[in-house]
């Protein structure tokens, strides 16, 4: 049985159903519900529905955002919300996500992006958003990146800020980035748990430089795992307000006026599923036929800047 991704746990919040996040559409069908816990014995879950209209997956009626900010919140002094468990999940599995985002990056075509940016621009701008303890961060510093970072998450924003990165704990929208003002936006293992991806991604256009590039990084629903375990499904979690698909998260940064110009997937089987070898054998299947377990996605500003 696979093990699920670590997500708050599941309580009572204050919910209400909203118009899909990307086609505006307000009719849904049941998709799969989850239960509370991993041992199922708890009745209260939570449901996912798909949109009828574009098939994207969705909790909803989805949490209000102040219950969701408080899931991740807590500030640098008080650990109120789960601020500081996230803290611990993070700081325990640093080193490995930051490999795994390196790979990431280097599918989307990070290196050959950066190498033509440096060549043209001083210290380009790069903005993480969900930044968590900044490891990231800190070495695209070092390569010359001019880096900054948003963390909804007090602890978490506290700890960047020990490494010396200037790291803003207020959601995105909230601040008010200059038009057109980085040259690159990340966001790993974000989107899927925001209230309105929607208007993210709009903000994403709206601070990103022409020619500049959004690369985003979210679990696959289309892939090979997601069609095999269903409900039990590793990233089908109480946080994931959203599952995407290529085909939806396309259509999201499409909408919003980007380009898409690479999707790569990764990931067959999750560790401890199966023998190494046929892990081996499943990550390199879904590689080829785009069926990864995780996709990053590397969309454009059309245009070109200054
Ligand atoms: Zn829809």
């Amino acid at each position: 049985m696979a093990v699920k991704t670590w997500s708050t746990p599941v309580t009572a919040e204050e919910t209400r159903l909203i118009p899909c996040t990307l086609c505006g559409g307000n009719d849904f069908v049941f998709h799969f519900s989850c239960s509370a816990s991993l041992d199922k014995k708890s009745a209260a879950g939570f449901t996912y529905v798909r949109c009828k209209h574009c098939g994207l997956i969705q909790i909803n009626p989805q949490p209000n955002p102040a219950a969701v900010t408080l899931r991740y919140g807590g500030t640098e002094t008080s650990l109120a919300g789960h601020g500081g468990d996230y803290l611990a999940y993070e700081e325990a599995n640093e080193a490995a996500f930051l490999k795994l985002q390196e790979l990431g990056l280097r599918d989307a075509g990070f290196f050959n992006l950066e190498q033509r940016l440096f060549s043209k621009v001083h210290n380009p701008a790069v903005l993480d958003i969900g930044c968590a303890t900044g490891a990231l961060l800190a070495k695209l510093r070092d390569r010359g990146w001019a880096v900054q970072g948003v963390e909804i998450s007090g602890p978490q924003a506290a700890c960047c800020r020990r490494r010396g990165l200037e790291v803003s704990s207020l959601p995105l929208e909230a601040n008010h980035f200059a038009p057109q003002q980085f040259d690159l936006i990340l966001a790993s293992h974000l989107i899927e748990h925001l209230n309105d991806p929607g208007s993210f991604v709009r903000e994403i256009y709206r601070i990103c430089k022409p020619g500049g590039s959004f690369l985003v990084t979210t679990p696959n629903i289309g892939g090979f795992q997601a069609k095999l375990f269903g409900a039990d499904w590793r990233s089908a979690i109480f946080d994931h307000l959203y599952l995407f698909s290529i085909k939806t998260l396309r259509k999201l940064l499409e909408n919003a006026g980007f380009t898409v110009e690479r999707v790569k997937t990764w990931g067959g089987l999750a560790a401890g599923i199966g023998p190494a070898p046929l892990k081996r054998i499943a990550d390199a299947a879904v590689k080829c036929l785009n069926a990864g377990d995780v996709m990053i996605m590397r969309a454009v500003r059309p245009g070109t800047s200054g």
